[in-house]
């Protein structure tokens, strides 16, 4: 079975496992700091947590940079955890339609910033790791006095004009996941990162309960806020160290995997999201087929499951979720966004995705869609 993505775990990961199992500290232990120090030295963030998985880490952020009935413009083109931190927090979600690679566009924020002047903030998401464009980003940012957000669960490893996606240059906030499929694994586990500090510390204390272990007398803590058990283990928090040392290396095979394709689907019908673009951390290799209705889309998908390829779609509009239909949201007004939830799946793109494999994926999907092959 091929699926659209996986985790690489090698020798090395297991051991730094292990070696916490028969350490005195299973969570709350010296692991959890030190993945947040290589997690700062990294990305050149200032301050990072590490938290339970990557909706932790935008549910905390929501929490501290919204407030009930803040209107938020955000990509109807991701997992709905992006959005769903938002109504977390008590606010609103606005999604805003997508450009033709996948990311929000930035011009219609602009059009909807000039005409509503109670935005509060934008969350975006480098859409399969492909930057949004930071400098526009920047400007909106500076000109509309917004708050910025980056889930960046797929970006981890990107790179932009003003360095590592993760340095917070432009956001207030950036979130990791490591979910396994992400582009390094804690197994479960996420990240907030940041460069300011008010910011740091509270997300430490709504990771814990909302307690603060400082008092008069040694026993005391204090509850100053409604927060959760959001901690990561130790555990987890080793293979995140020993995942991170790997991560320009498994981007670089991301890279190639791209290439590959790209050069294989040349002159078909196949279409890449973008041109190849070093800077992406290609989280997800997205292919555009001019398919006439879902349902072809659908036999397409059955058909090679049946060869043992598992495509995917990212993703379902989220207002088309029968929750935020209840909500009242509807698809008015994302033309792009239908249009690309029409055309668009993503092949297998992971580490161990060997050149054999990754022949056999664009010769099964050549022959079925009976592609002229070169
Ligand atoms: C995976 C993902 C999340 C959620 O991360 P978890 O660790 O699974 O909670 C959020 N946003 C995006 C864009 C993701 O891809």
């Amino acid at each position: 079975m091929i699926p659209y993505g996986k985790q690489h775990i090698d020798k090395d990961d297991e051991k730094a496992v292990l070696e916490v199992l028969k350490s005195d500290y299973l969570t709350t232990g010296p692991k959890v700091q030190e993945f947040e120090k290589a997690l700062c030295k990294y990305t050149n963030a200032k301050y990072a947590i590490a938290v339970a998985n990557g909706t932790a880490a935008l549910h905390i952020a929501s929490l501290i940079l919204l407030k009930k009935g803040d209107l938020v413009l955000t990509t109807p083109n991701s997992f709905v955890a992006t959005s769903n931190s938002i109504l977390y927090a008590g606010a609103r979600p606005v999604f805003v339609d997508i450009k033709e690679d996948g990311n929000i566009d930035l011009d219609k924020c602009e059009k909807i910033l000039k005409n509503f002047n109670s935005i509060k903030a934008i969350y975006v998401v480098h859409f399969s790791g492909n930057p949004v464009d930071m400098e526009k980003l920047k400007y909106l940012k500076e000109k509309y006095n917004l708050t910025i957000l980056e889930d960046s669960a797929h970006a981890i490893g990107a790179t932009y004009q003003y360095g590592k996606i993760g340095n917070c240059k432009i956001s207030e906030i950036t979130t990791f996941s490591f979910h396994p499929v992400k582009n390094i694994t804690t197994a479960e586990g996420g990240a907030i990162l940041t460069n300011n500090e008010e910011i740091y510390k509270k997300a430490l204390i709504l990771r814990n309960h909302g307690i603060e272990k400082k008092g008069k007398y040694v026993w005391e803590y204090k509850m100053k806020d409604l927060g959760f058990n959001y901690r990561i283990t130790d555990i987890q928090c080793a293979l995140g160290i020993s995942q991170l040392k790997k991560l320009d290396r498994f981007i670089k095979k991301r890279q190639e995997i791209a290439k590959k394709y790209e050069e294989e689907f040349k002159n078909t019908p196949i279409k890449p999201l973008y041109p190849f673009n070093e800077n992406s951390a290609y989280h997800l290799y997205v292919v555009r087929y001019p398919f006439q209705s879902l349902e072809e889309k659908n036999q397409l998908f059955i058909k090679l499951r049946e060869k043992g390829i598992f495509l995917q779609l990212h993703y379902i509009p989220i207002p088309s979720q029968p929750y935020y239909q209840k909500l009242g949201y509807t698809m008015d007004n994302l033309e792009e966004m239908k249009k690309y939830y029409l055309e668009a799946f993503s092949l297998p793109i992971y580490y161990d995705l060997t050149q054999k494999k990754q022949s056999y994926v664009i010769n099964t999907l050549k022959e079925t869609l009976k592609l002229q092959s070169k």
